[in-house]
């Protein structure tokens, strides 16, 4: 996927949008000063949920990053596959879902390392961002990471749940620009809730892209050391 870059002006996405996948053609489908959120998926890959979420992302012309635990990314490179061709971003979840404020640097660096060379080895490429699991991280943490955090401001509750209308509900009784929204791509619940929120969300003008388009089309240059939760404009 091309590296998405910050533009001033361009083309209406709303125009575009019903034609052309953005994340394959240029940066001018974004409406910059439009609503933007970020969809973020963890836990996964899935083979069922994850390819559910694909197609309805890619029915409506938008994007996610994707959370990816690296002894599901082992088992399933074939929905790396589609998640990296689908024009979707994959970020680090460590291996095993490790708590890495409970373990050593070493073993945190191994859980890390390990899930970066199962998606590479299904996609070519490393992770580019991180989200630690539980959110749980210190500032050690922070500093010895290779890859940027990403964290969420708001939460469906989708683990919780598993209702797929409250999760929708969730999303579009707080949603605001520059959100990044977390779901997980385990629950059938939550590819049924994105089935129902999406199209609404665009009805409302937002456009739903990964992580680093996110930050990108913001003007933010994603920085090692630093954790994200969401992105405004005036910042
Ligand atoms: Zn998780």
């Amino acid at each position: 996927m091309e590296e998405a870059t910050p533009v001033t002006s361009g083309g209406t996405f709303l125009t575009y949008y019903r034609f052309r996948s953005f994340g394959e053609s240029n940066p001018d489908d974004i409406d910059v000063n439009a609503p933007m959120i970020a969809f973020t998926f963890d836990d996964g890959p899935n083979p069922e949920n994850t390819e559910r979420i694909l197609k309805t992302l890619t029915e409506n012309y938008s994007h996610a990053t994707f959370f990816v635990v690296g002894s599901n990314a082992e088992k399933y490179p074939d929905t790396l596959k589609a998640i990296a061709s689908a024009g979707c971003e994959i970020g680090n979840h460590t291996y095993g879902h490790a708590n890495l404020t409970s373990i050593s640097w070493e073993e945190a660096q191994e859980q890390i390392d390990k899930t970066n060379r199962a998606v590479n080895k299904a996609i070519g490429e490393d992770t580019t961002v991180i989200r630690p699991p539980y959110g749980a991280y210190d500032d050690n943490l922070l500093n010895a990471l290779q890859e940027p955090v990403v964290l969420w401001d708001l939460d469906t509750e989708d683990w919780d749940s598993r209702d797929a209308q409250k999760i929708a509900d969730n999303i579009l009784s707080s949603v605001k620009d520059g959100d990044i929204v977390l779901m997980h791509d385990i629950y059938d619940s939550t590819a049924d809730a994105v089935e129902i929120v999406v199209p609404k969300l665009k009805e409302q003008g937002y456009q739903i892209m990964s992580v680093s388009e996110m930050a990108a089309y913001k003007g933010k240059e994603l920085e090692l050391g630093k954790a994200y939760g969401k992105f405004k404009s005036e910042e």
